[in-house]
């Protein structure tokens, strides 16, 4: 017998369409005083209440949402979820003047995330992250990729991916998980990139590829820290053996990392801050995501990526929170869409596809998530709100009260309940 759940009293509906990204954000539509029917976990039919109403068994179990907004949960491309330490008296230090060079002297930035890291236990680390997954899940959130990178070296890097191993079989939220052993020269190699590049292309990636559970590369693509040959090597390392490529380029400086990302058919280029005219092309052309990280921009007071000017080129964006303790300390998507909409000039319908459908489809999921229409699964957040917009206007605040993942609440009443 399925199991069929109707899901009525919805003021509205809003949602993408389609099984890939919409670049333009022309197929976002809302149903006003809407229902959704959800099968074994997939949603059966959505639509107007009627419509609905019609196709719904006698024996379906029905919910009264009491007028709330239904959209898909939203997919975050770019979360460094995975971590030990605590950089909050270092951010205070930054608001009091300290400069990011000062703290890195005194031994804090990333290379305390790095120190605490490989100090910190697994069982330690991984009740970091499942609160933060909770966290995620709390805003609605319902798919990440998450990325290694705090340990640098074997040991920390691998327990930093069986954390997620862990939690990917034992959380609701869907993980797709990175490797980022190139995110900082660790200190064994300081003055060395291209050795500890050799390192990782040799030892490292091999035995991270043997582990099946690990679907990307990434690297920190930056002057200063791995330069375009150093990356080039280790991303076509990767490739050679079966990952597929996102890649951190152009956040500080115009380094030209964009156009290598394009260069090598990498699913994605994040940051992008710095990215010429004709990278954006090369990266269009290539079909590689632009995925925009407005929140670093903002915690660190920084520049902002030109939206605008990666639209006209003919990429298709994405927006993620870049979830880390140095440079973007939140979950929030809802936040990330203020931004892009404030910041970076996107429409709210770009800023929406850019959370919903186009982050699923640079991971590749956009056939199964990213949209609330018939076939896919049922991830579902629900808003206290009477549209969509208010996740934008209303700014600042979590709306999400109830999430549905595959089907079941594990969000209600803004309470974790899986
Ligand atoms: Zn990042």
């Amino acid at each position: 017998m399925s199991h069929c759940l109707l899901l009525e009293g919805l003021s509205e509906i809003y949602t993408a369409q389609g099984t890939c990204a919409d670049r333009e954000a022309t197929s976002v539509r809302a149903v006003r005083n809407g229902a959704i029917l959800v099968s074994d976990g997939a949603i059966a039919k959505v639509g107007p209440r009627e419509e609905v109403l019609a196709v719904t068994p006698a024996d379906a179990e029905r919910v009264d949402m009491g007028g709330k907004t239904a959209v898909p949960c939203f997919v975050d491309p770019h979360t460094h979820l995975v971590w030990g330490g605590d950089r909050s008296d270092e951010f205070n230090r930054r608001l009091h003047g300290a400069t990011y060079v000062d703290i890195a002297k005194g031994g804090g930035g990333i290379k305390s995330t790095v120190r605490h890291t490989r100090e910190a236990s697994r069982e330690d680390l991984a009740a970091r992250a499942k609160k933060t997954l909770d966290t995620m899940l709390l805003h609605g959130v319902g798919t990440i990729e998450a990325k290694s990178g705090y340990g640098l070296d074997a040991d920390s890097e691998l327990k930093q991916l069986d954390v997620m191993d862990q939690l990917s079989e034992s959380h609701p939220v869907e993980m797709h998980q990175t490797f980022l052993g190139a995110h900082e020269v660790p200190p064994e190699y300081q003055g060395n990139p291209g050795g500890y590049i050799d390192y990782l292309n040799a030892e490292l990636l091999p035995r991270v590829a043997e582990r099946g559970t690990v679907r990307y590369v990434d690297i920190f693509c930056e002057k200063g820290v791995f330069e375009l040959e150093d990356s080039r090597r280790h991303m076509q390392r990767a490739l050679d053996l079966g990952f597929q490529l996102r890649m951190h380029v152009d956040e500080l400086f115009p380094l030209g990392g964009a156009g290598l990302a394009a260069e090598l058919g990498a699913v994605s280029g994040d940051h992008l801050v710095h990215a010429s005219k004709r990278d954006m092309r090369a990266m269009a052309d290539a079909g590689t995501f632009a995925t925009m990280l407005p929140g670093t921009s903002f915690f660190l007071r920084g520049q902002y990526a030109d939206a605008a000017a990666f639209m006209d080129a003919g990429c298709t964006l994405a927006l993620s929170t870049d979830y880390n303790p140095g440079s973007s300390h939140t979950v929030s998507q809802a936040l990330m869409m203020a931004l892009a909409c404030m910041n970076l000039g996107m429409t709210f319908e770009q800023s929406f596809v850019g959370v919903t459908l186009n982050a699923a489809d640079s991971l590749g999921q956009a056939h199964r998530i990213g949209s609330l229409e018939e076939g896919k699964i049922a991830d579902i957040a629900f808003l206290d709100a009477p549209s969509a917009m208010y996740l934008v206007y209303f700014w600042g605040i979590n709306h999400v009260t109830d999430v549905l993942k595959e089907g079941r609440f594990a969000v209600r009443n803004r309470a974790i309940c899986y």
